[in-house]
C-alpha cells in the first residue's frame, strides 16, 4: 500500500499550516528522512509572476510552514528554487519571488531563494523517452528535493499536480523545446514521468487549500478546497488528486503515462491516513478545455495519420488571443516552441499552421488575454 495523508486545512493561517505540516510528517513517518546538514531544495510552483491570491502559485504560507518544520529538525541549508516559464534570468526570478511571496518567506525564515541560473546535465533514471535532462543547479545538487505543488487543472495535461510541477526543474526556455520534441500530449507526459524518476522528490506536499479550476494552469479560477495532502510517492498523490477533483484518470495524462509503466498505484491501493473521508470529489470542480476527442487508436492504421492531422486542426481546442486585452508584451511569442506567434501593432497574432496546441502561450500570458477555444464542430 502507498500511504497518502490528507488533512483539512481551511485557510493560509501560519498556525494552522504548522500544525498540518507536523501532522503530515508524523502520519507518514518522514522524520527518518530528515537530519541536520542536509541540503534541501524546496520546489514550489511559481509558473509566472502572480500574487498568491490568484491561486496560480504555491502559497508562501505553506512553503514557510515546511521551512519551519525543517528548521525544528535542525535542517538549515534550505533553498527555494524553481525555473518558471520564460527565460531563466536572475532579474526575472527576483520579480517572481517577490510577487509570489517567496522573498518574504526567505526574509522571515533566514533561508535563500535561488538567484543563480546555472544548470547541469544529469543522466535520466528509469527513463523510456529521454537519456538525460538539464536540471537547474539547486535541484541537481540537493541531498533532498521537497516538491511543493499546487492543485490545478491543466489545459494540455489535464492535471497539474505532483508530477507536472517538476517540469520547473528544467531551465527556462529549454522547456518549450520539450514541447516541440514531444508534440503529442501523451508522449510529453511520458517525458514528465522520466523527469520525475530522475528528480525523485523525497516528499511532495500539495497546496489544495485554494486550488485552480477551469482553464489552468494560469487561466483558471481560484476554487477553495480546504485541504493539504502529502506523500512520498508523487504518482500516488496525482491519483488522489484525480479523485478529489472528479477527473477521470485517463484524462490526467501524467497518471495515464505512469500507470502504463506500473508506477502509479490504483486508487484502491492507496492507504489514506489523516482524514481519508475528505478524499471525496469536490462538487462541480470545473475541468479544463483539453482535447476530448481521441478515437485515433481505434482507426485502421492507414488512416491514423490523416485523422491525426484532422483532429489536431479541427477538433483540438486552440489558443485564441483576445485582442482588446492584449498588451503586446510578447511573453506568448517568447514561450511558443513552434515560433508561430508574432507581435505587431502592439498585439499578438497566431499563425495556426504550425501551432502544436501546447498552450504554453496561454500559460504565460500575464493578463489572461489568451482563451482556449473549443472547436465549433464538436462543442457548443
Ligand atoms: S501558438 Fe500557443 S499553443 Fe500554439 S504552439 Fe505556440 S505556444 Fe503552443
Ligand atoms: S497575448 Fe498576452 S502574452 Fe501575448 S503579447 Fe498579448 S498580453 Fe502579452
Amino acid at each position: 500500500m502507498t500511504r497518502v495523508s490528507i488533512l483539512s486545512t481551511t485557510e493560509y493561517n501560519p498556525a494552522l499550516l504548522d500544525s498540518a505540516v507536523e501532522q503530515h510528517i508524523r502520519l507518514l513517518g518522514l522524520d527518518r528522512l530528515l537530519r541536520p546538514g542536509l541540503r534541501v531544495t524546496l520546489k514550489p510552483n511559481l509558473l509566472l509572476r502572480r500574487s498568491p491570491e490568484e491561486a496560480t502559485t504555491t502559497h508562501p504560507e505553506l512553503v514557510a510552514a515546511v521551512v519551519r518544520a525543517l528548521k525544528r529538525r535542525g535542517v538549515t541549508r534550505i533553498t527555494i528554487a524553481d525555473s518558471p516559464g520564460g527565460p531563466y534570468l536572475s532579474s526575472l526570478l527576483a520579480g517572481i519571488y517577490k510577487a509570489s511571496g517567496m522573498a518574504a518567506v526567505t526574509e522571515a525564515e533566514g533561508i535563500t531563494c535561488n538567484l543563480e541560473v546555472g544548470w547541469q546535465e544529469v543522466p535520466a533514471q528509469n527513463a523510456r523517452q529521454v537519456s538525460s535532462f538539464n536540471l537547474i543547479d539547486p535541484v541537481a545538487d540537493a541531498d533532498l528535493v521537497i516538491n511543493l505543488c499546487k492543485l490545478k487543472t491543466h489545459c494540455m495535461t489535464g492535471l497539474s499536480g505532483a508530477v507536472k510541477n517538476l517540469f520547473g526543474c528544467v531551465p527556462g526556455l529549454q522547456k518549450p523545446e520539450f514541447h516541440y520534441r514531444f508534440k503529442n500530449p501523451e508522449e510529453f507526459c511520458g517525458m514528465l514521468v522520466d523527469l520525475c524518476e530522475t528528480v525523485r522528490p523525497a516528499v511532495t506536499f500539495v497546496d489544495a487549500v485554494v486550488a485552480m479550476e477551469g482553464d489552468g494552469p494560469s487561466g483558471g479560477s481560484p476554487r477553495p478546497v480546504g485541504l493539504t495532502l502529502c506523500a512520498e510517492n508523487p504518482y500516488a498523490l496525482d491519483v488522489a488528486l484525480c479523485r478529489l477533483i472528479g477527473m477521470p484518470e485517463e484524462r490526467a495524462l501524467t497518471v495515464k503515462a505512469a500507470r502504463t509503466r506500473g508506477l502509479a498505484p490504483a486508487l484502491s491501493e492507496l492507504e489514506l491516513v489523516g482524514e481519508p473521508e475528505r478524499l471525496a470529489p469536490v462538487e462541480g470542480f470545473r475541468m479544463p478545455a483539453v482535447k476530448s476527442v481521441d478515437f485515433n487508436t481505434r482507426l485502421p492504421r492507414f488512416i491514423r495519420r490523416p485523422a491525426d492531422w484532422f483532429a489536431g486542426r479541427f477538433l483540438t481546442p486552440r489558443p485564441a488571443i483576445r485582442t482588446a486585452g492584449c498588451i503586446g508584451c510578447g511573453k506568448c511569442a517568447e514561450s511558443c516552441p513552434a515560433h508561430t506567434i508574432a507581435v505587431s501593432g502592439g498585439k499578438a497574432h497566431i499563425d495556426y499552421t504550425n501551432c502544436i496546441r501546447c498552450y504554453c502561450c496561454h500559460e504565460m500570458c500575464p493578463v489572461k488575454a489568451i482563451d482556449i477555444r473549443r472547436s465549433g464542430l464538436f462543442y457548443h
